[in-house]
């Protein structure tokens, strides 16, 4: 058979425990056979990003800019406990927010469906997916323990010198104070990736947030989706017949509860955070949960939205054959070839990633699954595969 040919090379970010473990064996089976396979190899595990003090990090970041599509593999985030493991010189921060920073994008994470796993919320027909601004709030918050009476401002120093000071709360006893920020030009580019992810997907757009209570933080939010939608995107979304609205957050949640998905949900720091967990969970399995970093400048990173599966790792080190959920690894990397074939004009290859992702799904929907997916599966399956076996079944779908 010959394999088919591409042009670009995609940028191939390996990782680490029991997806970099898979991650060779997706590859073997599933790609090589059938692809003339170009990449540009970093090598994220965390000995190498040890090893190269985390310059492989922004390298990678750099490459995917550079050739402008990108497949990364779950990588450790170290903590204490994995620097004693690993016997690291230090602490070096997410390669996730490392490649972020650098490529100033946006999160977008999609469930993939399948007929036999039935989501917990059963009006759900088609995917949610959340778009998460990964920038600010809560996470690059100031924080304070207040310990006793006394007075909390907010003061802005400008660079003239000049100050504005507003009160934040008197203090009688003891209390705690956080301070948030964001800048305009982040919201911006997320608005951006949100209305162009929208557009691409034909997907309308929710935006929601809590401007009654915080009128100028969420207003702020509020008003400057709406300059962009006003601005740049209002005409394009109306010839493809995408809406847009913006609602509460706590009437976006009801919706959302209530309906039958199909939409893209934009979301504060926060709340992509915490809905992008509700809406993995009810949908089946974390590693039925697809991610894209897609930036202002068109450039995309695909990966699995689940971790390094560390427990599952232990595991097959002492030699046991783990029945780990390959899926969002394989489609992080049919969504990696898709979109380099829709760059380079490679129908071939189109076809190739489509025809991945359909014999997943058709494995699983006869049968053939992890462990994580037989617990929600109707009918449950006659039996449980090991990640070796459940990738040989798709192979063979593959070539039938
Ligand atoms: P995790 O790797 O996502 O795993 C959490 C649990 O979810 C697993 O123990 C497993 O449950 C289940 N699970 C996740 N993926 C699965 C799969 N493909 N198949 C079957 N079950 C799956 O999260 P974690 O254990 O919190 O984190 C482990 C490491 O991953 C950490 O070092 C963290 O820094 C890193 N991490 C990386 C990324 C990334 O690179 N994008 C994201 C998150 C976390 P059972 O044990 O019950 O089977
Ligand atoms: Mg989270």
């Amino acid at each position: 058979m010959a394999k088919i040919c591409m042009k670009t090379p995609l940028v191939e970010i390996d990782g680490d425990e029991m997806t970099r473990v898979l991650w060779a064996v997706v590859k073997e089976k599933l790609i090589l056979p059938f692809v003339d396979l170009k990449t540009e190899y970093y090598d994220l595990g965390l000995l190498n990003r040890d090893a190269t003090d985390d310059a492989v990090s922004a390298e990678s970041a750099h490459a995917i800019a550079r050739l402008g599509v990108g497949v990364k593999c779950a990588t450790i985030t170290a903590n204490a406990a994995r620097q004693e493991e690993y016997s690291l010189k230090r602490l070096h921060p997410s390669p996730n927010a490392t490649i972020r920073a650098i490529l100033d994008g946006t999160v977008f994470r999609r469930p993939i469906i399948v007929n036999r796993i039935k989501p917990s919320v059963n009006t759900w027909k088609s995917p949610i997916v959340i778009g998460r601004h990964a920038y600010g709030d809560v996470y690059k918050a100031a924080e304070m323990e207040i310990d006793g009476p006394g007075k909390v401002e907010l003061v802005y120093t400008r660079a003239d010198g000049s100050e504005r000071r507003v009160t934040v709360a008197a203090f009688e006893g003891k209390g705690i104070v956080q301070g948030m920020h964001n800048y305009d030009a982040s919201i911006r580019s997320f608005a951006r990736a949100c209305f162009l992810y929208a557009l691409q997907e034909k997907l309308p757009l929710w935006f929601a947030a809590k401007d009654t209570i915080s009128k100028i933080y969420d207003g702020r939010f509020k008003a400057i989706f709406n300059e962009v939608y006003e601005s740049e995107f209002k005409t394009q979304c109306a010839a493809a017949g995408i809406e847009y609205f913006y609602t509460l957050i706590d009437d976006a949640v009801a919706r959302v509860v209530k309906g039958e998905g199909g939409f893209l949900w934009a979301c504060k720091n926060y709340d992509g955070d915490v809905m992008s967990d509700m809406v993995a969970s009810a949908s089946g399995s974390l590693a039925m949960m697809t991610s894209v970093l897609v930036s202002p400048s068109g450039v995309f990173e695909y990966e699995a939205a689940h971790g390094t599966v560390q427990q599952h790792y232990y595991r097959w080190k002492k030699g046991e054959k783990t029945s780990t959920n390959p899926t969002a690894l394989i489609f992080a990397w049919s969504g990696a070839l898709s979109k380099r074939a829709e760059l380079d004009g490679l129908p071939e290859l189109a076809d190739f990633a489509k025809r991945l992702e359909s014999s997943v799904i058709s494995a699983i929907e006869a049968g053939e699954m992890t462990g994580d997916l037989a617990k929600f599966s109707v009918p449950a399956p006659e039996k449980i595969l090991n990640s070796w076996d459940f990738i040989d079944r798709v192979a063979k779908l593959m070539r039938a």
